[in-house]
């Protein structure tokens, strides 16, 4: 049986009433609520946006869901993990401090920010998957130790997954720091010495200190890389890139076997809020402001990673002819994670989109 996708259309532009209600209703219909019990410990997960960041989502987008939780008997917390590169989400001091800043506060969401994963990203739970890169995954600790889990996503842009949709926030964003190093480790990016000014944005961003400048020149040392792509992000003369025909699909493969680490841990205890509204090419840890790629297009709602980010792809070829992957990336071919992602049983792509009126 196909698995069943709710859509709503929904803009930013509207008023912070009609957003709500149309968050609650989308709730409803789709049924949410049934993985969430009274007493139920659950972990909001989302993406406070890195500073700077203007397009990521806001407080009252995540208020009306915590307070259905609260009003069903569950205790809701607001949580994600700490990142590898250099930024204010670092660390969880720095990273809860951000995430007041950007507003997700107790008296604007009414639940608590919890990192996910400690102090430093290292506390975390070995979860079995056997698949084909990893047998166990680590997964940030409260994740696993949360009763469950509503997984709340910004679609945007990836630059190495083309796509940053559900699945990517579930893999990446709920693996712990060894995690993220795993997803990323022995795919380094290459410098095109012709495109190099040597303005040495990249060699000071880089989180592992594995750039440095020869003749003026940036050079990658590969066994510091991490692979994190920051430089590829952060330099304004596309002078470093990965090796697509590789990177991508590597990376994309890990991350749907973390994702399906989570998923392990959670049966019928998890749900999916996705939200299709400010979709900028590049994803909300860039710490810069950006501007959205294509109009706002909605919400969905789903109890399938998978199916939620097919129908994330389907829906904005149906209205806009084009997806923000394939805009801003379109050389990436986003679908690798959703392909393996059925292929390892992290869901579906065989979906039925059901339109909340
Ligand atoms: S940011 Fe780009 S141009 Fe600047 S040093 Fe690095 S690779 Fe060269
Ligand atoms: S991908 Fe770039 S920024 Fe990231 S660790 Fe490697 S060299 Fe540094």
């Amino acid at each position: 049986m196909s698995e069943k996708v709710y859509y709503i259309p929904l803009s930013v532009d509207e008023p912070g009433d009609t957003i709500e209600k149309k968050i609650k209703k989308l709730f409803k219909r789709s049924n949410l609520g049934k993985c969430f019990e009274s007493r139920d410990v659950v972990g909001i997960k989302l993406h406070i946006g890195e500073e700077g960041v203007i397009t990521a989502l806001r407080p009252h987008f995540i208020k009306p869901l915590v307070a259905i939780l609260r009003k069903s008997g569950c205790h809701p917390f607001l949580t994600d993990t700490n990142v590898l590169y250099k930024g204010k989400r670092n660390n969880a001091v720095d990273h809860i401090l951000l995430a007041h800043k950007h507003g997700f506060t107790i008296e604007n969401t009414g639940a608590p920010f919890v990192v996910a994963d400690g102090l430093i990203g290292r506390n975390e739970v070995e979860v079995e998957i056997n698949c084909e890169n990893y047998k166990k995954v680590p997964i940030a600790a409260e994740a696993v130790n949360a009763s469950a889990l509503l997984v709340v996503t910004h679609v945007t842009g990836h630059i190495a997954c083309g796509l940053g949709g559900t699945i990517k926030n579930l893999g990446m964003g709920f693996s712990s720091r060894k995690g993220k190093l795993h997803q990323h480790a022995n795919l380094p990016p290459e410098v095109l010495e012709l495109n190099c000014t040597g303005c040495e944005v990249c060699r000071r961003w880089c989180p592992s200190d594995a750039i440095v400048m020869r003749n003026n020149i940036a050079v990658i040392i590969e066994e510091k890389c991490i692979s994190c792509g920051e430089c590829i992000a952060l330099c304004r003369y596309d002078a470093v890139s990965f090796k697509w025909d590789s990177t991508s699909e590597i990376l994309q493969k890990r991350i749907a076997e973390h994702a399906l680490g989570v998923t392990k841990t959670k049966k019928d205890k998890i749900g999916f809020v996705t939200f299709m509204i400010n979709q900028t090419g590049e994803c909300d840890c860039m710490p810069k402001k950006m501007k959205p790629i294509l109009p706002d297009i909605g919400a969905l709602a789903g109890f399938d990673p998978v199916a939620v980010d097919k129908a994330v792809l389907d829906i904005s070829q149906r209205i806009h002819k084009t997806d923000v992957s394939r805009s801003a990336f379109p050389n990436v071919d986003p679908t690798i994670q959703l392909r393996y992602g059925e292929k390892i049983g992290l869901g579906s792509l065989d979906y039925r989109l059901i339109e909340v009126v």
